[in-house]
């Protein structure tokens, strides 16, 4: 009988604990360990900012992955020992001969001075729903959606945030009253995918008179002045702002010996193992370097595919049986773009020497798609 024991029952946890209980007899344990007991698709959260969904609609409680014979321990996890092979709790130490850690990647608005005060964190269901409350009332003004720093989770999210907000602006016809402005680190949107990719966002974003700003890392906000300040001097009055905190690597992972240097977990591209024996790391919480060096983005459909290489690993490994699965990189995400329509880029990540990523323009069959994907994700695992 072996014991396995998933650390995160978001994305990644879900679908490697319900692909695990499907095809392990019940002799073997399945455990997931979460802090929350609630899974939020945060894809649709664009949506809930522009009022197509509220909260509700587009959250599952993971209680219903027990009735699928899954135990489910609603708790913080507050140590890792793949030394061991235990994982503690406030009040428990859980024992594990598989270890699956998909603890996502946290986010630490902290990290940047002013931004808690200052900021929509449109990263959780509240910031957004705030948003929405405060654009309720909003009559026009500088406008920002500002990156704080890299690497942050969905590399599409920003730009689909101010396509939307351009839509909003348009419907309500104060368009014409807001500067709507991109700040970010990087150099173009989605860089990973390369530059004909983000060249066709900038470019999007151009059309639609929303200001690209590349290369700025932002330092501090000030609240009382109205002003965000950057790395390179400079700076940049607002009324509004969208924000996407920093991200960092939940501290469990920081403290225990699976962290890199950045506090990543290091894996095997192709088979998400770690530098423990039978220990495993998938999403958010890892960090890949693809062929040409540069990290795999943060985004569901990695953490989602890389749960079912490590889960049918695993399995093969119990039942004894030869040949083991590797993750491929494949991967892709819609960009919602407003007026009903989304673009869609698709590719694969580990080719070489650089990502082979295609990107089609905004659509109504890609914003259905996405409406599809959302329906088939709270209904499937759920
Ligand atoms: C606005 C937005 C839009 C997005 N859109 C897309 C999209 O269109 N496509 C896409 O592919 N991705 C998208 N993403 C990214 C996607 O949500 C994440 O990449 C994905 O959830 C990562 O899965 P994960 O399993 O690694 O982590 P998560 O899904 O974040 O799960 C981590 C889990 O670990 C739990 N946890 C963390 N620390 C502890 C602890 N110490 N103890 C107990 N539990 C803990 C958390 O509660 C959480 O449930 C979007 C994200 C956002 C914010």
């Amino acid at each position: 009988m072996a014991n396995i024991v998933i650390l995160g029952g978001g994305v990644g946890g879900i679908v490697a604990a319900t692909r695990l209980r499907k095809k392990l007899p019940d002799e073997h344990d399945v455990i997931v360990i979460d802090r929350d007991n609630v899974h939020t698709f945060s894809p649709a959260f664009p949506w809930v900012l522009t009022g197509e969904r509220d909260g509700d609609e587009i959250s599952r409680g993971l209680g219903i992955l027990a009735k699928k014979g899954i135990t489910v321990i609603n708790r913080e996890v507050i140590g890792i020992d793949p030394q061991k092979m235990t994982v503690t709790t406030g009040d428990m130490e859980i024992p594990c001969d598989y270890l699956i850690v998909s603890l996502g990647a946290s986010l630490a608005p902290d990290a940047l001075p002013g931004f808690k005060d200052s900021t929509h964190n449109v990263y959780t269901l509240d910031g957004v729903k705030g948003l929405k409350h405060c654009l309720e009332d909003f009559r026009g003004g500088d406008t920002i959606i500002l990156v704080s720093s890299l690497p942050y989770k969905c590399p599409a999210a920003p730009y689909e945030y101010a396509l939307l907000l351009d839509a909003l602006f348009s419907k309500k016809k104060i368009r014409d009253k807001v500067n709507l402005k991109i700040f970010t680190p990087e150099a173009l949107p989605m860089p990973v995918a390369g530059p004909i990719v983000g060249n066709m966002v900038k470019s999007m974003l151009g059309k639609r008179g929303i200001s690209f700003n590349p290369q700025m890392k932002a330092l501090s906000i000030d609240t009382k002045q109205g002003k965000i300040f950057f790395e390179n001097g400079d700076s940049v009055h607002f009324d509004l702002i969208a924000g996407i905190p920093p991200h960092k690597a939940p501290e469990v992972i920081i403290r225990s010996p699976l962290a890199s240097e950045t506090g990543w977990i290091k894996v095997d591209r192709n088979y998400l193992s770690t530098h423990f024996k039978n220990v495993f790391a998938i999403g958010d919480c890892t960090s890949i370097a693809l062929p040409n060096g540069k990290p795999l983005p943060k985004a569901g459909v990695f953490a989602h595919f890389e749960a079912d290489i490590v889960a049918d690993n695993i399995v093969s490994d119990i039942k004894g049986e030869k040949g083991k699965k590797a993750f491929d990189g494949r991967g892709y995400c819609f960009l919602e773009t407003g007026f009903g329509k989304a673009g869609f880029a698709s590719g694969r990540f580990f080719a070489e020497p650089d990502p082979v990523v295609n990107m089609r323009m905004p659509a109504r069959v890609w914003h259905w798609g996405k409406i599809l994907f959302e329906k088939w994700w709270l209904k499937h695992w759920f």
